[in-house]
């Protein structure tokens, strides 16, 4: 296959065009960012190389250190063990062990074992498919009952999903709770990290693409996608036209939805692209002189504050001053999204600050709100049946987070789906060489 486009760098793209790289190819990868990771890229926060969206490992994040003994990064992954917190009724309690959760009074005993069971049943289910047309939000009252839902979960569908929280399948739930339920060493919850975050393993697998003749462009955004009747596809992007005998995106679904559309493409294929729903994210993270608690991951349930949870990067990474991330997940179109950075910072601190009272203003050090527009997809019951087609053209291919399904989006899944698809692509076009 003589020339080959990757479109997006982030990590499926970067996988994509590193396997291509490592069976002998050239690739010629295009980012519309200044800079390469997707929602696994970082910035500088106040000397600080930071990601922009905190990121954690699991136990069973397999294709993930697959990749970074390959890149010589193994040594750089630290694991800790972790705690969670779970913010109610202007109070901290301890969660996500069995005797945190089972000392929560605020729920019937009966309903603290059952929430117990529901996450040990979700170690053991093997066909999620019997979960794919159930409702989340239904299975879990029928687990927990009405008040334990309400409690526990409502606050969590309602402040991630907005109108789409009772659309959830059941099996995108399962999946999450089992990723962290996995990562477990004798029964305590263990997390990773990279020494050096999430850009040690952009920068290693950059570097690895060049070395081995690839190409990235960055800020080289693609705004057309024009099939070609010989397969492959002329892109184009404010540098000019190019044509590739196989194109390969790794772009969020609803945003290849443009690219179709100016290269043409029958308004019905293009709308299977556009209305893929996903939430935005806008990401605040804070420096502080202190940590906020001990936790690693707070749960918050508070009519106050439109915030799932907290997450202080460094009760899991060592960074100093302390940083936490605070994280609006919020419909783009939603009149909230339209708010300035500002606000989303008031509201995190005022959330920070009712979490440990001891904390005033002079203790924070450091602000900074990030956004992604397609942060988190909205994966609806008999999800699959309603995804665009993965090749909607011969010789362009159009994957983003949600093609591994249940999987939520993560690090290490975008990585393995990429590299598979590229050894596909390459066997595919092997068998039908003359
Ligand atoms: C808040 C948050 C927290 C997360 N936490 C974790 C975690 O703890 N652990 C974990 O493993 N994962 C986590 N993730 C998920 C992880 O970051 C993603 O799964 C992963 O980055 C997906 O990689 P990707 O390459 O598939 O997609 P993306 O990262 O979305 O990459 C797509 C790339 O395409 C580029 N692009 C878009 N349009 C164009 C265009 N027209 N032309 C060229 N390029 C374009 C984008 O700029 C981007 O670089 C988190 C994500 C978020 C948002």
């Amino acid at each position: 296959m003589s020339s080959i486009a990757v479109i997006g760098g982030g990590p499926m793209g970067l996988a994509v065009a590193y396997e291509l790289c490592l069976q002998g190819h050239t690739p010629v990868l295009l980012e519309a960012d200044d800079r390469l990771g997707g929602m696994a890229a970082s910035f500088n926060f106040e000397g600080l190389q930071l990601e922009r969206y905190y990121h954690f490992h699991c136990l069973n994040d397999h294709a993930f250190f697959e990749v970074l003994e390959e890149l010589g990064l193994s040594d750089q992954l630290s694991w800790r063990q972790t705690t969670m917190g779970f913010f109610f009724n202007n109070r901290l309690y301890p969660w996500g062990s069995v005797s945190g959760v089972l000392s929560f009074r605020h729920l019937p005993l009966l309903t603290r074992f059952r929430y117990l069971l529901h996450a040990a049943r979700c170690l053991t289910i093997r066909n999620w498919r019997e979960l794919d047309s159930i409702t989340a939000t239904t299975w879990l009252r029928k687990w927990l009952g009405e008040r334990g839902y309400q409690l526990l979960w409502h606050k969590l569908f309602a402040f991630k999903f907005f109108q789409f929280s009772d659309q959830i399948s059941a099996a995108w739930i399962w999946s999450r709770v089992r990723r962290l339920g996995q990562s477990r060493k004798k029964l305590k919850e263990t997390l990773g990290f990279l020494q050096g975050g999430s850009q040690q393993l952009v920068d290693a697998l950059e570097t690895s693409i060049r070395h081995n003749g690839g190409e990235i462009r960055c800020n080289s955004p693609v705004q057309a996608i024009r099939p070609s009747p010989q397969g492959g596809a002329m892109l184009q992007t404010p540098n000019g036209v190019q044509h590739f005998d196989q194109v390969i995106s790794t772009v969020p679904l609803p945003l290849v939805a443009p690219m179709l559309e100016a290269g043409g493409s029958d308004p019905e294929l293009v709308s299977e692209y556009s209305s893929q729903p996903s939430v935005a994210c806008a990401c605040v993270v804070l420096q502080t002189d202190r940590a906020i608690t001990g936790n690693f991951w707070t749960n918050v349930n508070d009519d106050r504050f439109a915030i799932p949870g907290v997450i202080e990067m460094s009760n899991l990474r060592p960074l100093s001053p302390h940083v936490s991330y605070v994280p609006f997940y919020i419909p783009a179109d939603h009149p909230d999204y339209q708010r300035n950075n500002q606000a989303f910072i008031d509201d995190a601190w005022n959330c920070l600050k009712a979490i440990n009272p001891d904390l005033q203003d002079e203790h924070r050090l450091a602000s900074h709100c990030s956004r992604y527009r397609f942060a988190q997809p909205v994966c609806r019951i008999n999800f699959q049946s309603t995804l665009p087609p993965l090749e909607p053209y011969p010789g362009v291919i159009t994957a983003d987070t949600t093609v591994y399904y249940p999987e939520d989006r993560g690090i290490s899944e975008s990585i393995d789906y990429g590299r598979s698809l590229a050894r596909r692509v390459l066997a595919h076009a092997a068998a039908a060489m003359p």
